[in-house]
């Protein structure tokens, strides 16, 4: 059976270029880069590469990053980190819609002794930046907000959150995971002091990240062991991981615009027609400040997951919720924060394309879905009669 994938901010297929260039780490470049021998010395130098094929991406300096195991590793290292280096500071300010790489940590903090708030959003997810203004005080250590929401793709105003932070004098931190080669962005031009991002959401490995620490920023490693890393993350490297998530950055810098330009239209077309068509749905997120690869809808009275397992019947991917919160029968913490009504909220879709995706998997989509929607209202008890 065919599969048409839509689940490209869960994880994305890694780019043939990119196992190409991984492919010779595994068996013949083996060595450890940390040992004194040319064989290892080699292995150094590919990472060196790989370095500045991701600052080349992000408009930073290479000795800015540092590499990790992922966006989850990433956000831990940066928000146990900075409160490590500053113990006098106790306050941390986040979000309400964050993924739980952050959530969980800053609520784990907040069970120690930590001061966290939560920032609210609006309907269509938006920050009120007045209310952040108001929260930041002498106490404040971090901000942790993220760049783009997972489920929603909504775009916080980062650039400018940033500057109001640091002017503050806390330290601000941005889980870019889901922004990362699908929107351009110049680090040396911005106040962002710390940045996470995971290999495999821009066709990149898996188990692979970064975390860009602003040159003067001051951070507590989080790994502690051997000198990696310029002793900022100890452990010795996914070299095949770090190879191949250098390769994808620079085919994201690339190609990152002419793909974006693609991926709007496909996205853009697939969500005008699933509205049209489709009576009792609505889109989630501010339709202006949005990744342009994401849509999410809410399909009234039904639930998500019998739309999931009906589109699965097809090869049609999609997602309810994030990938780690699915399997729980709570609706999106994302959805709830927003104000989403619960009939709507567990009934809503998200569909996330790639620059795989093409014009004829669009349609067939278009083709499939309404018939699901309808004979699942049939079936609802919540419908309204
Ligand atoms: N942050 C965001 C916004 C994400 O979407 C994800 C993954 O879904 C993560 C963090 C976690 O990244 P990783 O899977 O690399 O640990």
């Amino acid at each position: 059976m065919r599969t048409i994938y839509f689940d490209n901010n869960a994880t994305t297929k890694v780019a043939e270029q990119v196992l190409e260039e991984m492919k010779p780490l595994f068996c013949e470049l083996y060595g450890n880069p940390s040992s004194m021998h040319t064989f290892g010395g080699q292995i150094g130098r590919r990472i060196r590469q790989a370095r500045e094929q991701v600052a080349g991406l992000l408009g930073c300096e290479p000795s800015e990053l540092i590499f990790t195991s992922g966006g989850t590793e990433s956000d831990n290292a940066a928000i146990n980190g900075t409160l490590a280096a500053a113990p006098n500071r106790r306050k941390i300010i986040t979000t309400r819609v964050e993924h739980p790489a952050v959530l969980s940590v800053c609520r784990e903090l907040e069970n120690q002794g930590y001061e966290v708030v939560e920032l609210s959003v609006d309907r269509q997810g938006r920050l009120d930046l007045t209310e952040l203004d108001e929260q930041i005080d002498d106490d404040t250590a971090l901000v942790t907000i993220m760049y783009a929401n997972n489920e929603t793709g909504v775009m916080f105003p980062i650039e400018e959150i940033a500057e109001l932070v640091t002017d503050k004098g806390a330290v601000f931190h941005t889980d870019a995971v889901q922004v990362i080669g699908k929107m351009p962005l110049s680090l040396s031009e911005s106040n962002i002091d710390l940045l996470s991002l995971s290999g495999h959401k821009l066709h990149g490995p898996k188990g692979v990240g970064v975390l860009y620490i602003r040159k003067g920023t001051r951070l507590s490693p989080y790994m502690i062991g051997g000198h990696q890393e310029a002793g900022r993350r100890a452990g010795t490297e996914n070299v095949p991981g770090i190879v191949g998530l250098g390769k994808a950055c620079e085919l994201a810098a690339e190609n990152i615009k002419a793909e974006n330009n693609k991926v709007k239209r496909l996205r853009d077309k697939l969500e005008k027609a699933i509205l049209k068509k489709c009576p009792d749905c609505q889109l989630n997120g501010d339709p202006k400040n949005r990744l342009p690869n994401t849509s999410n809808i809410s399909f009234e009275y039904i639930e998500g997951e019998a739309i999931l397992l009906m589109l699965d019947k097809y090869g049609i991917c999609a997602s309810s919720g994030s990938a780690c919160t699915s399997g729980s029968l709570e609706p999106s913490h994302v959805l709830r924060a927003m104000g989403v009504p619960f009939t709507a909220a567990h009934g809503s879709i998200r569909f996330s394309l790639s620059r795989y995706n093409s014009e004829e998997e669009v349609d067939y989509t278009i083709e499939k879905l309404p018939p699901i929607i309808n004979q699942l209202r049939k079936l609802s008890p919540f419908v309204a009669k």
